[in-house]
Protein backbone atom coordinates (compact mmCIF):
# COMPACT_ATOMS: atom_id res chain seq x y z
CA UNK A 1 0.00 0.00 0.00
CA UNK A 2 1.42 3.82 -0.77
CA UNK A 3 0.15 6.83 0.82
CA UNK A 4 1.78 8.76 -0.99
CA UNK A 5 -0.25 12.19 -1.59
CA UNK A 6 0.21 12.34 -5.65
CA UNK A 7 0.13 8.54 -6.12
CA UNK A 8 -3.75 8.99 -3.77
CA UNK A 9 -4.37 12.24 -5.96
CA UNK A 10 -3.50 9.79 -9.38
CA UNK A 11 -6.08 6.91 -7.87
CA UNK A 12 -8.83 9.35 -7.10
CA UNK A 13 -8.87 10.68 -10.46
CA UNK A 14 -7.79 7.87 -13.06
CA UNK A 15 -11.52 6.39 -13.51
CA UNK A 16 -14.33 7.21 -11.74
CA UNK A 17 -15.32 6.64 -8.02
CA UNK A 18 -18.38 5.00 -6.87
CA UNK A 19 -18.08 7.67 -3.72
CA UNK A 20 -16.24 10.68 -2.85
CA UNK A 21 -16.74 12.07 0.42
CA UNK A 22 -15.52 15.68 0.84
CA UNK A 23 -14.33 16.46 4.36
CA UNK A 24 -11.71 14.21 6.13
CA UNK A 25 -13.11 14.62 10.22
CA UNK A 26 -13.64 11.92 11.88
CA UNK A 27 -17.60 11.63 10.35
CA UNK A 28 -15.59 11.85 6.67
CA UNK A 29 -13.12 9.54 7.64
CA UNK A 30 -15.30 6.73 9.46
CA UNK A 31 -17.62 6.50 6.23
CA UNK A 32 -14.64 5.98 3.85
CA UNK A 33 -13.57 3.26 6.49
CA UNK A 34 -17.16 1.71 6.61
CA UNK A 35 -17.43 1.48 2.57
CA UNK A 36 -13.72 -0.05 1.95
CA UNK A 37 -14.29 -2.57 4.40
CA UNK A 38 -17.83 -3.66 3.63
CA UNK A 39 -16.48 -4.07 0.01
CA UNK A 40 -13.29 -5.65 1.09
CA UNK A 41 -15.21 -8.28 2.98
CA UNK A 42 -18.06 -9.04 0.69
CA UNK A 43 -14.94 -9.37 -2.21
CA UNK A 44 -17.05 -6.80 -4.52
CA UNK A 45 -15.41 -3.74 -6.28
CA UNK A 46 -16.45 -0.28 -4.44
CA UNK A 47 -14.16 2.26 -5.76
CA UNK A 48 -14.40 5.37 -2.92
CA UNK A 49 -12.55 8.18 -2.23
CA UNK A 50 -11.87 11.60 -0.20
CA UNK A 51 -10.59 14.56 0.09
CA UNK A 52 -9.59 17.04 2.62
CA UNK A 53 -8.81 20.75 1.98
CA UNK A 54 -6.37 21.01 4.76
CA UNK A 55 -4.88 18.09 6.83
CA UNK A 56 -6.84 15.12 7.78
CA UNK A 57 -8.76 16.55 11.54
CA UNK A 58 -7.37 19.88 10.76
CA UNK A 59 -11.25 20.99 11.37
CA UNK A 60 -13.32 20.40 14.58
CA UNK A 61 -12.15 16.35 15.40
CA UNK A 62 -8.77 17.53 15.95
CA UNK A 63 -9.90 20.43 18.50
CA UNK A 64 -12.49 19.27 21.08
CA UNK A 65 -12.40 17.54 24.52
CA UNK A 66 -10.74 14.34 23.26
CA UNK A 67 -13.30 12.38 25.35
CA UNK A 68 -15.26 8.87 24.30
CA UNK A 69 -18.21 9.76 26.55
CA UNK A 70 -21.54 8.73 27.23
CA UNK A 71 -22.61 12.65 28.12
CA UNK A 72 -23.60 12.31 31.72
CA UNK A 73 -24.64 16.11 31.01
CA UNK A 74 -27.23 14.83 28.34
CA UNK A 75 -29.15 12.91 31.13
CA UNK A 76 -30.44 16.74 32.43
CA UNK A 77 -32.10 17.20 29.21
CA UNK A 78 -33.23 13.61 28.97
CA UNK A 79 -31.98 12.30 25.77
CA UNK A 80 -31.65 8.94 26.93
CA UNK A 81 -31.19 7.36 23.69
CA UNK A 82 -28.00 9.60 22.64
CA UNK A 83 -26.50 9.02 26.17
CA UNK A 84 -27.06 5.14 25.31
CA UNK A 85 -25.94 5.05 21.93
CA UNK A 86 -22.78 6.69 23.22
CA UNK A 87 -22.18 4.64 25.79
CA UNK A 88 -22.97 1.28 24.02
CA UNK A 89 -19.59 3.19 21.07
CA UNK A 90 -17.57 3.89 23.91
CA UNK A 91 -17.59 0.70 24.88
CA UNK A 92 -16.79 -0.50 21.22
CA UNK A 93 -14.00 2.11 20.49
CA UNK A 94 -12.48 0.90 23.90
CA UNK A 95 -12.67 -2.60 22.43
CA UNK A 96 -11.36 -2.10 18.26
CA UNK A 97 -8.78 0.64 19.18
CA UNK A 98 -7.35 0.50 22.45
CA UNK A 99 -4.69 1.88 21.36
CA UNK A 100 -5.83 4.66 20.81
CA UNK A 101 -9.22 5.10 23.21
CA UNK A 102 -8.35 4.48 26.55
CA UNK A 103 -10.54 4.41 30.25
CA UNK A 104 -10.43 7.59 31.98
CA UNK A 105 -11.40 8.29 35.53
CA UNK A 106 -13.16 11.17 36.63
CA UNK A 107 -13.72 13.11 39.85
CA UNK A 108 -17.03 14.75 39.98
CA UNK A 109 -17.27 17.58 43.22
CA UNK A 110 -20.19 18.25 43.95
CA UNK A 111 -20.82 21.28 46.19
CA UNK A 112 -24.37 22.54 47.37
CA UNK A 113 -26.87 21.01 49.59
CA UNK A 114 -28.93 19.40 46.39
CA UNK A 115 -26.17 18.19 44.41
CA UNK A 116 -25.35 15.06 45.96
CA UNK A 117 -29.07 13.34 45.59
CA UNK A 118 -28.93 15.41 42.03
CA UNK A 119 -25.44 14.11 40.56
CA UNK A 120 -26.22 10.94 42.24
CA UNK A 121 -29.37 10.42 40.48
CA UNK A 122 -27.40 11.28 37.10
CA UNK A 123 -24.52 8.38 37.73
CA UNK A 124 -26.98 5.50 39.23
CA UNK A 125 -28.89 6.10 35.56
CA UNK A 126 -25.73 6.46 33.58
CA UNK A 127 -24.12 3.28 35.16
CA UNK A 128 -27.53 1.41 34.06
CA UNK A 129 -27.82 2.77 31.18
CA UNK A 130 -24.04 1.65 30.16
CA UNK A 131 -25.48 -1.92 31.44
CA UNK A 132 -22.73 -4.22 30.17
CA UNK A 133 -20.99 -1.72 28.50
CA UNK A 134 -19.74 -0.01 31.68
CA UNK A 135 -15.82 0.64 32.54
CA UNK A 136 -16.94 0.21 36.15
CA UNK A 137 -19.62 1.38 38.23
CA UNK A 138 -19.69 5.08 39.88
CA UNK A 139 -19.25 5.22 43.61
CA UNK A 140 -19.35 8.18 45.90
CA UNK A 141 -16.25 9.04 48.03
CA UNK A 142 -15.91 10.79 51.59
CA UNK A 143 -14.58 14.12 52.06
CA UNK A 144 -11.42 12.96 53.43
CA UNK A 145 -10.88 10.87 50.39
CA UNK A 146 -11.54 14.02 48.05
CA UNK A 147 -8.33 15.55 50.07
CA UNK A 148 -6.65 12.79 50.10
CA UNK A 149 -6.98 12.72 46.32
CA UNK A 150 -6.99 16.21 45.56
CA UNK A 151 -5.36 18.08 48.03
CA UNK A 152 -5.64 21.48 45.78
CA UNK A 153 -9.83 21.06 45.15
CA UNK A 154 -11.87 23.82 47.51
CA UNK A 155 -13.03 22.16 50.57
CA UNK A 156 -15.42 24.90 51.16
CA UNK A 157 -19.30 23.67 50.44
CA UNK A 158 -18.16 20.68 49.08
CA UNK A 159 -20.91 17.98 49.91
CA UNK A 160 -19.83 14.97 48.35
CA UNK A 161 -17.74 13.52 45.40
CA UNK A 162 -18.18 10.46 43.22
CA UNK A 163 -15.69 8.60 40.94
CA UNK A 164 -16.57 7.74 37.60
CA UNK A 165 -15.22 6.41 34.03
CA UNK A 166 -15.35 7.68 31.04
CA UNK A 167 -12.54 7.35 28.30
CA UNK A 168 -10.01 9.39 26.36
CA UNK A 169 -8.63 9.63 22.51
CA UNK A 170 -6.24 10.91 20.90
CA UNK A 171 -8.51 12.54 18.44
CA UNK A 172 -7.08 13.68 15.57
CA UNK A 173 -4.79 10.90 15.15
CA UNK A 174 -7.05 8.55 15.45
CA UNK A 175 -9.21 10.54 12.21
CA UNK A 176 -5.97 9.60 10.33
CA UNK A 177 -5.71 6.08 11.65
CA UNK A 178 -9.72 5.69 9.66
CA UNK A 179 -8.22 7.17 6.90
CA UNK A 180 -5.12 4.59 6.60
CA UNK A 181 -7.12 1.92 7.61
CA UNK A 182 -9.47 2.59 4.63
CA UNK A 183 -6.76 3.21 2.70
CA UNK A 184 -5.73 -0.48 3.43
CA UNK A 185 -8.55 -1.64 2.03
CA UNK A 186 -8.67 -0.01 -0.87
CA UNK A 187 -9.47 3.27 -0.91
CA UNK A 188 -7.73 6.56 -1.48
CA UNK A 189 -7.96 9.58 0.16
CA UNK A 190 -5.94 12.95 -0.46
CA UNK A 191 -5.23 15.73 2.09
CA UNK A 192 -5.09 19.77 1.18
CA UNK A 193 -7.97 19.14 -1.73
CA UNK A 194 -10.44 20.89 -1.56
CA UNK A 195 -13.75 20.28 -3.86
CA UNK A 196 -14.34 23.98 -4.83
CA UNK A 197 -17.69 23.22 -7.04
CA UNK A 198 -19.94 20.43 -8.10
CA UNK A 199 -22.16 19.70 -11.13
CA UNK A 200 -24.10 17.45 -12.13
CA UNK A 201 -23.24 14.80 -15.35
CA UNK A 202 -25.89 12.75 -16.83
CA UNK A 203 -27.71 11.59 -13.51
CA UNK A 204 -25.01 8.80 -13.15
CA UNK A 205 -21.94 11.14 -12.31
CA UNK A 206 -20.98 14.14 -10.61
CA UNK A 207 -18.11 16.08 -11.73
CA UNK A 208 -16.46 17.41 -8.79
CA UNK A 209 -13.67 20.43 -9.41
CA UNK A 210 -10.80 20.14 -7.10
CA UNK A 211 -8.40 22.37 -6.48
CA UNK A 212 -4.72 21.53 -4.43
CA UNK A 213 -3.67 24.00 -1.42
CA UNK A 214 -0.21 22.67 -1.94
CA UNK A 215 0.26 23.55 -5.52
CA UNK A 216 -2.28 24.96 -6.67
CA UNK A 217 -3.22 22.81 -9.53
CA UNK A 218 -6.88 22.47 -10.50
CA UNK A 219 -8.16 18.90 -11.60
CA UNK A 220 -11.76 17.31 -11.59
CA UNK A 221 -12.77 13.92 -10.16
CA UNK A 222 -15.92 11.97 -11.13
CA UNK A 223 -18.16 9.76 -8.74
CA UNK A 224 -21.45 8.43 -8.83
CA UNK A 225 -22.12 9.65 -5.18
CA UNK A 226 -21.33 12.43 -3.27
CA UNK A 227 -21.05 12.33 0.53
CA UNK A 228 -20.86 15.69 2.20
CA UNK A 229 -19.00 15.53 5.52
CA UNK A 230 -17.53 19.23 5.44
CA UNK A 231 -18.89 19.76 9.53
CA UNK A 232 -19.15 23.11 10.07
CA UNK A 233 -18.43 24.41 6.30
CA UNK A 234 -21.72 22.62 5.24
CA UNK A 235 -23.87 25.41 3.51
CA UNK A 236 -27.36 26.08 4.72
CA UNK A 237 -29.62 26.16 6.73
CA UNK A 238 -29.99 23.38 8.74
CA UNK A 239 -27.14 23.74 11.27
CA UNK A 240 -26.12 25.79 13.74
CA UNK A 241 -21.96 26.48 14.51
CA UNK A 242 -21.23 26.76 17.88
CA UNK A 243 -18.15 27.84 19.09
CA UNK A 244 -16.31 25.75 21.76
CA UNK A 245 -12.76 26.58 23.23
CA UNK A 246 -10.46 24.70 25.32
CA UNK A 247 -7.11 26.73 27.50
CA UNK A 248 -4.36 24.81 28.07
CA UNK A 249 -2.38 25.46 31.75
CA UNK A 250 0.29 23.83 34.10
CA UNK A 251 -0.96 21.30 35.32
CA UNK A 252 -3.33 22.09 38.67
CA UNK A 253 -4.57 18.93 39.44
CA UNK A 254 -2.72 16.18 41.58
CA UNK A 255 -4.05 12.70 41.21
CA UNK A 256 -4.16 11.38 37.11
CA UNK A 257 -7.81 11.19 37.36
CA UNK A 258 -9.91 14.47 34.96
CA UNK A 259 -12.28 16.27 37.04
CA UNK A 260 -15.57 17.36 35.93
CA UNK A 261 -17.65 20.38 37.22
CA UNK A 262 -20.79 21.42 36.48
CA UNK A 263 -21.35 25.33 36.49
CA UNK A 264 -25.18 26.47 37.40
CA UNK A 265 -25.44 27.30 33.72
CA UNK A 266 -25.87 23.53 33.53
CA UNK A 267 -22.78 23.37 31.46
CA UNK A 268 -20.02 20.86 32.22
CA UNK A 269 -16.37 22.04 32.22
CA UNK A 270 -13.64 19.41 32.47
CA UNK A 271 -10.02 19.58 33.48
CA UNK A 272 -7.92 16.54 32.12
CA UNK A 273 -4.47 16.02 32.63
CA UNK A 274 -2.92 16.59 29.54
CA UNK A 275 0.61 17.19 27.58
CA UNK A 276 3.22 14.43 26.27
CA UNK A 277 4.11 13.98 30.10
CA UNK A 278 0.79 14.74 31.74
CA UNK A 279 2.00 18.32 33.02
CA UNK A 280 -0.66 20.69 31.71
CA UNK A 281 -4.62 20.28 32.28
CA UNK A 282 -6.67 21.19 29.50
CA UNK A 283 -9.70 23.14 30.87
CA UNK A 284 -12.67 22.99 28.46
CA UNK A 285 -15.83 23.95 27.00
CA UNK A 286 -17.57 26.71 26.14
CA UNK A 287 -20.70 27.07 24.05
CA UNK A 288 -21.08 29.94 22.19
CA UNK A 289 -23.29 30.83 19.15
CA UNK A 290 -20.78 31.42 15.91
CA UNK A 291 -22.11 33.74 13.44
CA UNK A 292 -18.65 34.11 11.31
CA UNK A 293 -16.64 32.20 9.13
CA UNK A 294 -15.72 28.59 9.86
CA UNK A 295 -11.85 29.16 8.62
CA UNK A 296 -11.15 31.75 11.75
CA UNK A 297 -12.40 30.44 14.93
CA UNK A 298 -10.38 31.91 18.17
CA UNK A 299 -11.44 31.72 21.84
CA UNK A 300 -12.58 35.33 22.66
CA UNK A 301 -11.85 37.18 26.10
CA UNK A 302 -15.25 36.18 27.50
CA UNK A 303 -14.66 32.66 27.08
CA UNK A 304 -10.86 32.52 28.39
CA UNK A 305 -12.32 34.53 31.33
CA UNK A 306 -15.25 32.05 32.34
CA UNK A 307 -12.72 28.71 31.87
CA UNK A 308 -10.52 30.72 34.13
CA UNK A 309 -13.04 30.93 36.67
CA UNK A 310 -14.10 27.88 36.99
CA UNK A 311 -10.26 26.74 37.73
CA UNK A 312 -9.98 29.58 40.18
CA UNK A 313 -12.97 28.49 41.61
CA UNK A 314 -12.03 24.83 42.09
CA UNK A 315 -8.39 25.23 42.70
CA UNK A 316 -8.59 29.00 44.98
CA UNK A 317 -5.16 28.74 46.17
CA UNK A 318 -3.37 28.25 42.08
CA UNK A 319 -1.93 31.45 40.79
CA UNK A 320 -0.35 30.55 37.46
CA UNK A 321 -3.47 30.56 35.42
CA UNK A 322 -2.22 31.80 32.17
CA UNK A 323 -2.56 29.70 29.19
CA UNK A 324 -0.23 27.81 27.58
CA UNK A 325 -2.07 27.62 24.67
CA UNK A 326 -5.91 27.68 23.83
CA UNK A 327 -7.69 26.11 20.83
CA UNK A 328 -11.63 26.39 19.48
CA UNK A 329 -13.27 24.52 16.94
CA UNK A 330 -17.49 24.51 15.87
CA UNK A 331 -20.08 22.39 16.79
CA UNK A 332 -22.56 22.15 13.90
CA UNK A 333 -25.76 21.13 15.22
CA UNK A 334 -28.56 20.18 13.58
CA UNK A 335 -30.89 23.21 14.19
CA UNK A 336 -34.18 22.38 16.27
CA UNK A 337 -35.85 25.49 17.50
CA UNK A 338 -34.67 28.25 20.05
CA UNK A 339 -33.00 26.32 22.43
CA UNK A 340 -29.55 27.42 24.16
CA UNK A 341 -26.33 26.62 22.58
CA UNK A 342 -25.98 24.16 25.84
CA UNK A 343 -29.28 22.35 25.50
CA UNK A 344 -29.45 22.39 21.45
CA UNK A 345 -29.41 18.42 20.67
CA UNK A 346 -26.23 17.00 19.91
CA UNK A 347 -28.26 14.17 17.99
CA UNK A 348 -26.84 13.61 14.37
CA UNK A 349 -29.14 13.84 10.49
CA UNK A 350 -27.80 11.86 7.65
CA UNK A 351 -30.23 12.81 4.34
CA UNK A 352 -30.21 13.49 0.94
CA UNK A 353 -30.70 16.58 -0.25
CA UNK A 354 -32.50 17.17 -3.68
CA UNK A 355 -29.67 16.95 -5.95
CA UNK A 356 -28.97 13.30 -4.30
CA UNK A 357 -25.92 15.13 -2.29
CA UNK A 358 -26.19 12.13 0.86
CA UNK A 359 -25.13 15.22 4.01
CA UNK A 360 -23.95 13.99 7.54
CA UNK A 361 -23.75 16.24 10.21
CA UNK A 362 -24.18 16.87 14.00
CA UNK A 363 -23.20 13.73 16.42
CA UNK A 364 -20.55 13.51 18.55
CA UNK A 365 -16.74 12.02 17.69
CA UNK A 366 -17.94 8.97 19.98
CA UNK A 367 -21.02 8.27 17.92
CA UNK A 368 -18.98 8.72 14.73
CA UNK A 369 -18.51 4.72 13.68
CA UNK A 370 -22.66 4.03 14.28
CA UNK A 371 -23.09 7.18 11.83
CA UNK A 372 -20.66 6.50 9.63
CA UNK A 373 -22.54 3.12 9.31
CA UNK A 374 -25.84 4.67 8.77
CA UNK A 375 -24.39 6.73 5.85
CA UNK A 376 -22.71 3.32 4.90
CA UNK A 377 -26.28 1.71 3.98
CA UNK A 378 -27.73 4.67 2.51
CA UNK A 379 -25.21 5.24 -0.08
CA UNK A 380 -25.12 1.42 -0.54
CA UNK A 381 -28.76 0.83 -1.20
CA UNK A 382 -27.66 3.34 -4.52
CA UNK A 383 -24.29 2.40 -5.60
CA UNK A 384 -23.96 -1.39 -4.01
CA UNK A 385 -27.34 -2.32 -2.73
CA UNK A 386 -25.58 -5.94 -2.01
CA UNK A 387 -23.00 -3.94 0.48
CA UNK A 388 -26.22 -2.07 2.12
CA UNK A 389 -26.27 -4.80 5.38
CA UNK A 390 -22.74 -5.93 5.68
CA UNK A 391 -21.58 -4.09 8.51
CA UNK A 392 -18.29 -4.43 9.44
CA UNK A 393 -16.74 -1.99 11.77
CA UNK A 394 -18.15 -3.08 15.18
CA UNK A 395 -15.92 -5.50 15.06
CA UNK A 396 -12.88 -4.65 13.33
CA UNK A 397 -10.26 -3.97 15.03
CA UNK A 398 -7.44 -1.43 14.25
CA UNK A 399 -4.42 -2.36 13.41
CA UNK A 400 -1.68 -1.19 15.72
CA UNK A 401 -0.14 2.01 15.81
CA UNK A 402 2.79 2.88 13.57
CA UNK A 403 3.98 6.64 14.22
CA UNK A 404 5.58 6.94 11.25
CA UNK A 405 3.11 5.94 8.85
CA UNK A 406 0.73 8.56 10.11
CA UNK A 407 3.29 10.98 9.98
CA UNK A 408 4.05 10.40 6.80
CA UNK A 409 1.12 12.23 5.40
CA UNK A 410 2.22 15.30 6.75
CA UNK A 411 2.38 17.78 4.32
CA UNK A 412 3.52 21.11 6.54
CA UNK A 413 4.63 21.72 10.04
CA UNK A 414 1.52 22.63 11.49
CA UNK A 415 0.56 18.47 10.51
CA UNK A 416 3.33 17.45 12.86
CA UNK A 417 2.43 19.84 15.92
CA UNK A 418 -1.05 19.49 15.95
CA UNK A 419 -2.37 16.77 14.36
CA UNK A 420 0.22 13.98 14.76
CA UNK A 421 1.38 15.21 17.82
CA UNK A 422 -0.45 17.52 19.96
CA UNK A 423 3.07 19.47 20.95
CA UNK A 424 1.87 22.39 19.35
CA UNK A 425 -0.51 22.71 22.47
CA UNK A 426 2.01 21.97 24.82
CA UNK A 427 4.51 25.66 25.13
CA UNK A 428 4.26 28.99 23.40
CA UNK A 429 6.79 29.12 20.55
CA UNK A 430 9.05 31.55 18.69
CA UNK A 431 10.76 31.21 16.00
CA UNK A 432 14.06 29.70 17.48
CA UNK A 433 12.10 26.78 18.85
CA UNK A 434 10.20 25.73 15.73
CA UNK A 435 13.62 25.97 13.45
CA UNK A 436 14.80 22.62 14.17
CA UNK A 437 11.25 20.99 14.05
CA UNK A 438 10.49 22.96 10.62
CA UNK A 439 14.15 22.06 8.83
CA UNK A 440 13.81 18.25 9.99
CA UNK A 441 10.62 17.70 8.55
CA UNK A 442 11.66 19.83 5.47
CA UNK A 443 14.45 17.50 5.44
CA UNK A 444 12.03 14.57 4.68
CA UNK A 445 9.59 16.52 2.55
CA UNK A 446 12.52 18.40 0.19
CA UNK A 447 11.63 22.04 1.01
CA UNK A 448 13.90 24.87 0.52
CA UNK A 449 15.46 27.31 2.89
CA UNK A 450 12.22 29.92 1.99
CA UNK A 451 9.60 27.32 2.75
CA UNK A 452 11.40 26.50 5.76
CA UNK A 453 10.79 30.10 7.03
CA UNK A 454 7.30 30.71 5.90
CA UNK A 455 6.28 27.27 7.64
CA UNK A 456 7.81 28.99 11.18
CA UNK A 457 6.33 32.05 10.13
CA UNK A 458 2.47 30.41 9.45
CA UNK A 459 2.67 28.91 12.99
CA UNK A 460 3.59 32.20 14.79
CA UNK A 461 1.31 34.15 12.79
CA UNK A 462 -1.56 31.39 13.33
CA UNK A 463 -0.97 31.17 17.04
CA UNK A 464 -3.62 33.36 19.55
CA UNK A 465 -2.29 35.80 21.75
CA UNK A 466 -2.99 34.38 25.42
CA UNK A 467 -2.99 35.69 28.69
CA UNK A 468 -5.57 35.34 31.25
C1 LIG B 1 -15.21 22.31 21.52
C2 LIG B 1 -15.74 20.97 21.15
C3 LIG B 1 -15.49 19.88 21.98
C4 LIG B 1 -16.00 18.63 21.65
N1 LIG B 1 -15.67 17.58 22.45
C5 LIG B 1 -16.14 16.34 22.13
C6 LIG B 1 -15.78 15.23 22.93
O1 LIG B 1 -15.00 15.33 23.89
N2 LIG B 1 -16.32 14.03 22.61
C7 LIG B 1 -17.19 13.88 21.56
O2 LIG B 1 -17.67 12.78 21.35
N3 LIG B 1 -17.50 14.91 20.74
C8 LIG B 1 -16.99 16.13 21.00
N4 LIG B 1 -17.28 17.20 20.19
C9 LIG B 1 -18.03 16.96 18.94
C10 LIG B 1 -17.12 16.35 17.83
O3 LIG B 1 -15.81 16.83 17.92
C11 LIG B 1 -17.74 16.63 16.46
O4 LIG B 1 -19.05 16.13 16.44
C12 LIG B 1 -16.95 15.95 15.32
O5 LIG B 1 -15.57 16.18 15.44
C13 LIG B 1 -17.45 16.46 13.98
O6 LIG B 1 -16.72 15.81 12.98
P1 LIG B 1 -16.94 16.16 11.44
O7 LIG B 1 -16.13 15.18 10.66
O8 LIG B 1 -18.38 16.24 11.13
O9 LIG B 1 -16.38 17.66 11.27
P2 LIG B 1 -14.90 18.20 11.10
O10 LIG B 1 -13.93 17.50 11.96
O11 LIG B 1 -14.93 19.69 11.25
O12 LIG B 1 -14.54 17.81 9.61
C14 LIG B 1 -15.04 18.49 8.48
C15 LIG B 1 -13.87 18.62 7.52
O13 LIG B 1 -14.33 19.00 6.24
C16 LIG B 1 -13.28 19.74 5.62
N5 LIG B 1 -13.83 20.49 4.50
C17 LIG B 1 -14.74 21.51 4.57
N6 LIG B 1 -15.01 21.96 3.33
C18 LIG B 1 -14.28 21.20 2.46
C19 LIG B 1 -14.15 21.20 1.03
N7 LIG B 1 -14.83 22.08 0.25
N8 LIG B 1 -13.30 20.31 0.47
C20 LIG B 1 -12.60 19.41 1.24
N9 LIG B 1 -12.68 19.40 2.59
C21 LIG B 1 -13.53 20.27 3.19
C22 LIG B 1 -12.78 20.60 6.76
O14 LIG B 1 -11.48 21.11 6.53
C23 LIG B 1 -12.85 19.65 7.95
O15 LIG B 1 -11.61 19.01 8.22
C24 LIG B 1 -16.78 18.46 20.48
C25 LIG B 1 -17.04 19.56 19.67
C26 LIG B 1 -16.51 20.79 19.98
C27 LIG B 1 -16.75 21.96 19.08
Amino acid sequence: MSIARQEQIRNLTEARLDVLVVGGGINGAGVLRDLALRAQHAGQELRVGLVEQGHFASGTSGKNSQLIHGGLRYLKYLQIHLVREALHERSVLLRIAPQFVQPLKFLLPMYGSTSRLLYGTGLWLYDRLAGSDAIAQHRMISRGEVAGMEPGLRQDGLNAAAIFWDAAVQSARFVVENILDAIAHGACAANYVKATAWQREGPETWRVACEDALTGERFEIHARKLVDARGAWMDGQALRLVRGSHIVIPRVSSGGQAIAHFEPDGRIVFLIPWGSENQLTLVGTTDEDHHASPERVHISAAELEYLAAVVRKLFPERRDLAPVSTFSSLRSLVRAGGSSPTSASRGHKIWNSRDGILHVAGGKYTTYRRMSEEAGDQVCREVAPALAQVHQTEHRPFARVDREIGGAMEQRLSDYLFVSTYLGYERRWDAEALAPLAEALGHKLGWDESRVRQEVDDIIEAAVPVGA
